[in-house]
């Protein structure tokens, strides 16, 4: 099964769902090693891209591409600061590798590289330097190792958010090198990096939003005609 337009609706509203609730934390990250936007910078800009997408009169999106678009063009114009132009040019490379109806494992792989790719190139971050690179790279890893061993889209999502998770955790005892963080020097260590910790929470929106066209992880969702039949499902073993 692939992960269809349907499903980066679902994934950019539940961004803007998870960056609602954890403003407030992505902000005081932000306040430990900043100047305490991170959380308000990502809010405004993802309650942009909902308004777009509930926009009345669009017409009907027909490839992944087109919502990973107006992602993108959004947070450029709605998100200041160091972020918005990152994660814009993170979604408009993902946009453009993911021009078609649906993407599968390996699709999902080529959507994350992409994204990775237009980060580094705007902010010339490594690995190791505290910022989102810290999740992003180890999650394009993971997603690649999962999809070169066959798995399905939902099975290389979830290898990229647990590595992404891991990899914003593991900026804690990191020195910032890239970025306002860097203006701290050695006092950067010991807290974790707001933009890493906000990649972990889109790529965990990614899975999600997966997760919820899985018919197993919605038992509640049976359609109503078969009420009452479980028998059926019982004979089938
Ligand atoms: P600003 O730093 O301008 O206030 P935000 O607070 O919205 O912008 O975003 C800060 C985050 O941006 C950092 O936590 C870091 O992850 C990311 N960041 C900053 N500079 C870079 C860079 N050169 N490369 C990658 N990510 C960066
Ligand atoms: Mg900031």
């Amino acid at each position: 099964m692939g992960l269809d337009v349907a499903w980066a609706e679902r994934w950019v509203r539940r961004t803007a769902d998870v960056v609602a609730g954890s403003k407030d934390e992505l902000t005081e990250l932000d306040r430990q090693i900043g100047d305490g936007d991170h959380g308000e910078n990502l809010h405004r800009g993802f309650q942009a891209v909902v308004a777009k997408l509930d926009e009345p009169g669009t017409p009907e999106r027909a490839e992944v591409g087109d919502v990973l678009m107006l992602v993108a063009t959004t947070l450029m114009s709605k998100v200041g600061g160091a972020s918005g132009p990152l994660y814009g040019t993170a979604f408009l490379r993902a946009a453009k590798r993911s021009a078609r109806p649906s993407v599968d494992g390996s699709g999902v792989v080529v959507l994350l590289d992409a994204a990775l790719e237009g980060v580094t190139s705007r902010g010339k971050a490594q690995v190791g330097e505290k910022t989102m690179v810290d999740a992003l790279a180890p999650a394009v890893e993971a997603a690649t190792t999962a999809a070169d061993a066959g798995r399905d889209p939902v099975d290389v999502l979830r290898a990229a958010a647990e590595a992404a998770d891991a990899g914003a955790t593991g900026t804690i005892p990191l020195v910032a090198t890239k970025g306002r963080a860097s203006y701290l020097g050695e006092r950067s260590a010991g807290h974790e990096d707001p933009g890493a910790r906000s990649t972990a929470l889109v790529l965990r929106a990614a899975l999600d939003a997966a997760l919820d066209a899985t018919p197993d992880s919605a038992p509640d969702s049976t359609p109503d005609s078969t009420a009452g039949e479980s028998e059926a499902e019982a004979v089938a073993e």
